[in-house]
């Protein structure tokens, strides 16, 4: 066991601060990295601040941070894939039972003995995982990413969690060429979305509540550039999309979204508000819609992603901050005010 820098908070209501934590010595299978940025998902807004209680409870003090680039310090005896000096990357699971049907067809991330990055039981030291806010993490190889060497860094990093989330529902349901295919809110998922649907030739259809967003959402690769509090723009969709991703933080109404898709049109949500969304079943009813959920990408996809953003150029656009702006950052991600993932560069953890 060894202890390194992190930033935690103590409560739900507690601003992340300097701390303290441990991390397991690498075992046999283990990579130790050292944290060179991370991105801020709203995840770990919702997470720090206890809102999907009803579905998981945050144990404090919690360590968020699941989108991790960095470089490896050490590697155990039986590591064959990484070597000391190596890129590295850590999204947001850390292990799973390896054994289970979901596991053995590469969908780790729907595991029933799934490792959350952070908030999880930790099987090694006890207590819970601590994420990415942190000078340095130890993970098993078989969670631990390649990443490509001819990317810049910090925009890396948001492709572990916002690039997978929204990669994986695009391939599971067919976003190619000649689909209309639409992106609802423009955040850190959201203009993933939007580069991942154009690389894959769709029609790109952006939906934002924020009319200043509009010239990047073309810049991003969105065809069109609808403002979803504008009802008659709105209609002017009905009935016509193949798919839609909803990456929306925050409460608001999917069956706007739902009576644009066409016949066997799909919308999956990505986006995890903190209260139930009510669906109208006509919505679905009517031209016999579905609606569905996605839960970030398996291993083998999330490096079939990260070599797809290395052969197409692909990274996020990132605003990078220095951590002591952490909780600075969290008020301005509840405004959707970010342009379009904040990175905290972990170097700045050095002078705490
Ligand atoms: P984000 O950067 O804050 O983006 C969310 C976007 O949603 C905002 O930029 C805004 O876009 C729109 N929005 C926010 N409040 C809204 C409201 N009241 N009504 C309508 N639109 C609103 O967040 P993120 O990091 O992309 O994460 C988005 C959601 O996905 C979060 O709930 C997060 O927990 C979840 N998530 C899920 C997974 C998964 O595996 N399923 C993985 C990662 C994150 P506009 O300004 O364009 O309207
Ligand atoms: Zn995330």
């Amino acid at each position: 066991m060894y202890n390194t820098k992190a930033y935690s908070a103590a409560s739900a209501t507690s601003p992340l601060a300097s701390d303290t934590i441990a991390r397991r010595d690498p075992t046999e299978h283990d990579v130790q990295i050292e944290i060179l940025f991370c991105g801020i998902c709203h995840s770990d807004v919702h997470s720090v601040r206890n809102e999907w209680s009803d579905f998981m409870s945050t144990t404090y003090p919690i360590v968020p941070g699941h989108e991790m680039v960095g470089r490896v310090t050490q590697v155990g005896s039986a590591v064959t894939k990484y070597k000391p000096g190596d890129l590295a990357g850590v999204g947001c699971m850390v292990d799973s039972d390896g054994s289970c049907p979901n596991c053995k067809t590469g969908l780790e991330q729907f595991c029933p003995n799934l490792t959350l990055t952070y908030n999880s039981p930790d099987k090694h030291l006890g207590g819970v995982t601590y994420g990415g806010y942190s000078d340095s993490i130890v993970v098993d190889e078989r969670f631990v990413l390649r990443v490509p060497t001819n990317l810049d860094l910090p925009g890396v990093a948001p492709l572990l969690c916002a690039g997978i989330t929204t990669y994986s529902p695009m391939r599971h349901w067919g976003v190619t060429k000649g689909k209309k295919v639409g992106v609802v809110g423009i955040g850190g998922l959201g203009h993933m979305g939007v580069k991942f649907a154009r690389a894959f030739g769709a029609h790109v259809v952006v939906f934002t509540t924020s009319p200043d967003k509009k010239e990047d959402a073309l810049r991003l690769g969105a065809d069109e550039v609808v403002v979803s509090r504008n009802a008659d723009e709105m209609q002017k969709h009905a009935g016509s999309f193949d798919f839609i991703l909803d990456t929306v933080s925050a409460n608001h109404d999917i069956n706007a979204y739902l009576n644009l898709l066409r016949l066997d049109g799909n919308i999956t949500l990505v986006g995890a508000p903190e209260k139930p969304l009510e669906v109208a079943a006509f919505s679905l009813i009517m031209a016999r819609r579905s609606l569905s959920g996605s839960s970030i990408g398996g291993i083998a996809e999330t490096q079939e992603m990260l070599d797809f953003c290395g052969e197409h150029n692909i990274t996020a656009d990132v605003e990078v901050i220095p951590i002591q702006k952490v909780n600075e950052a969290y008020e301005l991600l509840l405004k959707s005010d970010v342009k379009y993932r904040f990175v905290i560069d972990m170097a700045s953890l050095k002078s705490e």
